[in-house]
């Protein structure tokens, strides 16, 4: 019996979140006495593949079926159900894919389920793991009561850690086909973005306060100078200021960052249950009452147009030494 993760192969690519994969897999295996197996699916080059065993993973599972670079929720459920014959527990990213993967899959395995998962069981016997409930407002205590288990794990919540070990790399036939494959994938829109929002140490973000979106130009400068990735609250998006990529907020995208900045956003908790989990959240709002204070470790009351410049100035300056 193994544990395995499976990892998102992003373009061929191992991005953050598959590591942070693989070190939960490896920290979970070594609790429960198993061992930590990744399973990837689709083309991923032999280095690529190994740079898994410095994560402690110490055998990767690969079928290179081009196909599944169609992101068919139903093939990689199938393809993993297959991988996890002999698997007491599988751990998926909580992201889209994980998200239409990991129940497909409980079901094939007759496995229990429990999403958003914040970090390592508290128990093992009886199978005691937390996960995020109420778009993060609260934590819940979920119990698996079967033998196999799928987990998805909530982003940024472990964290990459190295344990470097052998790694072998393993041809692996899926078993699936062409047939498994319902979806054909005609057209893909790549978002722009320097930094990738999910995968960003550092976040600016902005609101319906920036007024319109020729404002987003000293948003943009300050998350260059910063190397921090762009996001929008909905309205914003929906307004057509800023792409639907960059909403965060129980609706749009969930982010961990270690900084998130919110210049004009008022804080509404369907915003704050897809940025509470930021270590870090500096807010300026003209509003003194405004909730986004509630939620900042640090404010500024003031207009964002006048405190964006000043702030852009203090960095460049910082920057200078
Ligand atoms: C089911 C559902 C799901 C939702 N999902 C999401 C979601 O995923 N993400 C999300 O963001 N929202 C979501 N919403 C919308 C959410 O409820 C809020 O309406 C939204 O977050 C408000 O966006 P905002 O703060 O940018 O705008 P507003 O509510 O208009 O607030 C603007 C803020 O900017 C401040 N301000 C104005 N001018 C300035 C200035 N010059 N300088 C500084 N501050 C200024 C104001 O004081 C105010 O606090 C959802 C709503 C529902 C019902």
């Amino acid at each position: 019996m193994s544990v395995i993760a499976y990892i998102p192969n992003q373009e061929g690519i191992i991005k953050k979140a598959g590591f942070e994969l693989a070190s939960y897999a490896t920290a979970l295996a070594e609790n429960m006495g198993k061992e930590a197996i990744a399973v990837v699916l689709g083309p991923m080059a032999g280095d690529e593949l190994e740079k898994l065993g410095k994560y402690g993973i110490s055998k990767v599972m690969h079928d290179a079926n081009p196909l599944f670079a169609q992101l068919d929720n139903r093939a990689s459920a199938k393809a993993l159900a297959t991988a996890a014959a002999q698997a007491e527990v599988v751990v998926l990213a909580h992201n889209n894919e994980g998200k239409g993967v990991a129940p497909r899959l409980a079901v094939r395995l007759g496995a229990g389920y429990v999403s958003a998962v914040t970090g390592l069981p508290q128990s093992i016997t009886p199978f005691l793991v937390n996960k995020v409930v109420f778009t993060g407002k609260a934590i819940g205590h979920a119990e698996i009561l079967t033998a196999k288990k799928v987990l998805t794990l909530a982003y940024n919540s472990f964290g990459v850690h190295e344990k470097p070990v052998d790694v072998s790399v393993e041809a692996f036939d899926s078993g699936c086909s062409a047939s498994d494959f319902v979806l054909n994938v005609q057209q893909t829109q790549k978002v722009t973005g320097k930094v990738l929002l999910s995968e960003a140490e550092i976040v600016v973000s902005g609101g319906r306060g920036m007024k319109s979106p020729e404002n987003w130009k000293p948003i943009e400068e300050l998350a260059e100078l910063l190397g921090a990735a762009t996001a929008c609250s909905r309205p914003v998006s929906d307004e057509g200021w800023r792409p639907h990529s960059e909403h965060v907020g129980q609706t749009g995208k969930i982010i961990a960052p270690n900084l998130y900045f919110a210049f004009g956003i008022s804080g509404a908790i369907q915003h704050l249950g897809g940025v509470s989990g930021s270590k870090v959240i500096v807010a300026v709002n003209k509003d003194p009452e405004a909730p986004i204070f509630e939620a900042a470790d640090y404010g500024i009351v003031g207009d964002a147009l006048k405190v964006l410049p000043e702030f852009i100035e203090a960095v460049k300056e910082l920057k200078k030494g």
